[in-house]
């Protein structure tokens, strides 16, 4: 029972689901399910990978997109509506919930940095994840043919280019300057991870750059209640992406770990919008139905006056 107990307080709630999605991920023995997508960064070359990684499908649709227009394909043929429909599904109802509470990588790079600096990464940097995803998953592989963010991307040197020549010894004879190259930006990455806090995350990635742009929008919202603040910043200390919450707490930076939501006061909330609008309804339910004003002249016109509010 001890036992059991410190392995559980091994990790926070969070650390476990991370862990138990990156088994779901390298299951292995979900491999027919190939052909899907887990709307995170898990290499699809990885031995045990269960799913296809989204941004390897979206980046070989856009290197096959050119060839098949050439030869006559109609331009509805080339779009991976199959891909972009899932990360649109998935945005769209949970934001960015996938790279807070789901993705092997963002994790990976977690515990790189538990014992390391854990500096924040310059707020301009996040806008390069932008030109990854169009320049390197779009543009070049369009251009070019090839896909041109797998042969550089640090995942698929974790999962696919360390594990696979080392299953298949045939491989070896096979390994040129993109392999090195590959390993040294995994490299780079793990050094930048123990000094930075998820720097793949918060400046490079194109799958993550997606989600940002559904953040604001997305039935998953964070609120931020400045009635509650006491200003003690405990939520821009824990921020990992250094973001000041109480200022914009559905920033496009935002990985939603939700640890600004351990707020002592409760002035931030993370939750579908329809419990926000369940909430207001409840409100305007609870303040039509009083008649204070009826029973008492006292309370009218003080600034707490029920009535005040009714009339807004
Ligand atoms: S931004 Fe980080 S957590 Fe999100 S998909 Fe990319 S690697 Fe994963
Ligand atoms: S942790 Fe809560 S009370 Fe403290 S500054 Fe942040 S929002 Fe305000
Ligand atoms: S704003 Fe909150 S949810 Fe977003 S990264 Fe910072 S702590 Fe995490």
């Amino acid at each position: 029972m001890r036992l059991l107990r410190r392995i559980v307080a091994w990790l926070p709630l969070r650390g476990w689901v991370q862990f138990v999605s990156t088994l779901f991920a390298n299951s292995y023995f979900l491999s027919g399910f190939k052909g899907f997508c887990y709307p995170v960064l898990n290499c699809w070359s990885c031995p045990t990978a269960s799913f296809a990684c989204p941004i390897g499908a979206l980046q070989n649709s856009a290197a096959a997109a050119r060839l098949s227009l050439r030869a006559g394909a109609p331009l509805a043929s080339v779009i991976p509506f199959y891909v972009l429909g899932t990360l649109v599904l998935f945005s769209a109802l949970f934001g960015r919930l996938m790279c807070g509470w789901l993705c092997p990588f963002g994790w990976f790079q977690e515990l790189v940095g538990r014992r390391g600096k854990r500096l924040r990464i310059p707020g301009w940097t996040t806008y390069l994840r932008y030109v990854s995803l169009v320049v390197l998953v779009l543009v070049i592989p369009y251009y070019t043919g090839e896909a041109w963010f797998s042969k550089l991307c640090p995942m698929g040197a974790l999962e696919g280019s360390i594990p696979q020549p080392l299953l298949q010894p045939d491989l070896r004879s096979q390994l040129g300057m993109m392999w090195y190259l590959k390993l040294a930006i995994l490299a780079v990455t793990i050094a930048a991870a123990y000094v930075w806090r998820r720097p793949f995350c918060g400046a490079v990635c194109p799958l993550g750059a997606f989600f940002s742009l559904f953040v604001r929008y997305s039935a998953w919202q964070t609120r931020f209640d400045d009635r509650r603040c006491v200003d003690c910043q405990l939520c821009v200390r824990n921020c990992p992406q250094g973001i000041d919450p109480r200022r914009d707490v559905n920033s496009h930076a935002c990985i939603s770990c939700l640890e600004c939501t351990k707020c002592p006061y409760d002035a931030i909330k993370s939750q579908p919008i329809w419990r926000d609008l369940l909430a207001k309804e409840a409100g305007t339910a609870r303040r039509s139905g009083i008649t204070c004003h009826e029973a008492t002249e006292v309370c009218v016109g003080k600034p707490d006056c029920h009535t005040q509010d009714d009339s807004k």
